[in-house]
């Protein structure tokens, strides 16, 4: 039995995760489950899988999860401290699955526990970038990556030698706006961004998937994941979401790994990891699916991979701007308050309005994620 944490249960990635584990109860025991205000499924989750502890981020919602798990011996605390004293618990397994930069410190706490950390939360990795895989080398963590290409990825890699890598191609869906005009994108809602065509995820990275923004942080996300050199990772885009990436090697064989666009597949590869798990999930009907297609990205429609590129090479703090523009100006759109082609355009004003310097620590990260989010917000007033 091996114990397992899950930071953000509540949401896309921790439904698929306890998914997996609710088939196999007797391989885990939970320690923490956290959510961000949904204090009701939360104690549903906490009840149903015997965690010790529940923690809410928004403190506010802790009466409600007190009430709703008193008599249970199921722990309930509240707010952002309460979430890193939860992951500082230590797991042999932690799923890190909330969205955002909320995400870092608690995922950091798990980090020092020395096990096993699962990663969704790419924001988290993104912004903090060296600090976050200096710190997995300082207290002998392993951190697996559970974004579909990076498992991908790192399965690629298995029993090869990084020196050999000609190039690590991420896949993209091209999001629901693929084939749209400049016109059209401008015009896009919310409710259009957030229905991806092939994945079900949560709003933030459903917008990121039509911006693009999502395959920009992942192009970070890989950089410190792989470190072969930013100019050997290149992204593709493949509309079916079947290939989930690919690595060539310098003899001209390509690996690539397959798979439905499940996200319990991934998950499940890095909970069993070395070993392999079941998942319910439909074999692939490659028959079915008939054909795989390719294509170059457009960078003219879609300018994040570029800023990313460009945020990944200047390195330092500036990926933790971009993410953190990028995160007020997803919650704009989303509210309504810009256009969808607003989004890069903002992220790229707040990139070329200051320059802060290189975070070495953890507190450096969060205050460079504070003062952009800050930045933002006054260039969204001025606008
Ligand atoms: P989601 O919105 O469905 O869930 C987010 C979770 O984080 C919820 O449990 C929520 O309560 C919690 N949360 C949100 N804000 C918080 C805050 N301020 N403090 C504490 N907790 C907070 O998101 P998701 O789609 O599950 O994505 C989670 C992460 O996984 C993201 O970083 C995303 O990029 C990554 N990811 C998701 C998918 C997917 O298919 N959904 C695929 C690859 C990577
Ligand atoms: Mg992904």
């Amino acid at each position: 039995m091996r114990s397992l944490s899950v930071l953000g249960a509540t949401g896309s990635v921790g439904a698929s995760t306890l998914d997996l584990v609710r088939r196999e109860p007797e391989a885990w025991r939970l320690v923490a489950l956290t959510a961000h205000s949904n204090a009701t499924e939360l104690a549903r989750l906490a009840l149903e899988f015997s965690a010790e502890i529940a923690v809410v981020a928004d403190e506010a919602r802790l009466p409600e999860l007190r009430e709703a798990l008193a008599g249970t011996g199921i722990a309930t605390a509240g707010g952002p401290a309460a979430l890193v004293e939860a992951a500082a618990r230590g797991a042999d397994v932690t799923v890190a699955a909330i969205v955002g930069c909320a995400g870092l410190a608690p995922t950091m706490a798990a980090i020092e526990q020395g096990g096993v950390i699962a990663l969704a939360n790419k924001e988290a990795l993104v912004s903090a970038g060296e600090v976050m895989t200096a710190a997995v080398a300082r207290h002998g963590a392993t951190l697996l990556p559970v974004d579909s290409e990076h498992n991908a990825i790192f399965q690629c890699l298995q029993g090869n030698n990084t020196a050999h890598v000609r190039w690590i191609t991420l896949t993209a869906s091209g999001g629901p706006f693929r084939d749209w005009s400049w016109e059209q994108l401008s015009a896009a809602t919310p409710a259009q961004a957030i229905k991806h065509p092939n994945w079900d995820m949560g709003a933030k990275i459903s917008v990121d998937s039509a911006t693009m923004f999502n395959k920009g942080l992942e192009l970070i996300e890989a950089h410190h994941l792989f470190p072969v050199g930013l100019d050997r990772l290149r992204i593709i885009v493949h509309p079916q979401s079947i290939v989930h990436s690919m690595v060539e090697y310098r003899d001209g064989s390509t690996l690539a790994q397959l798979g439905p666009s499940d996200m319990r597949v991934p998950i499940a590869s890095a909970l069993a990891y070395p070993e392999r798990m079941d998942t319910p999930c439909a074999p692939l009907d490659l028959a079915a699916i008939g054909e795989l297609t390719f294509r170059t990205p457009d960078e003219d429609r879609f300018p994040a991979t570029r800023l990313a590129r460009e945020a990944a090479q200047a390195g330092g703090a500036i990926p933790a701007v971009l993410n953190a523009a990028n995160e007020v100006a997803v919650a704009a759109f989303l509210a309504g308050q810009i256009s969808f082609t607003r989004i890069a355009a903002q992220v790229e004003d707040v990139l070329n309005a200051y320059m802060p310097v290189a975070p070495a620590c953890l507190s450096d990260v969060l205050a460079v994620d504070g003062e952009a989010r800050e930045r933002a917000r006054q260039l969204m007033e001025a606008a």
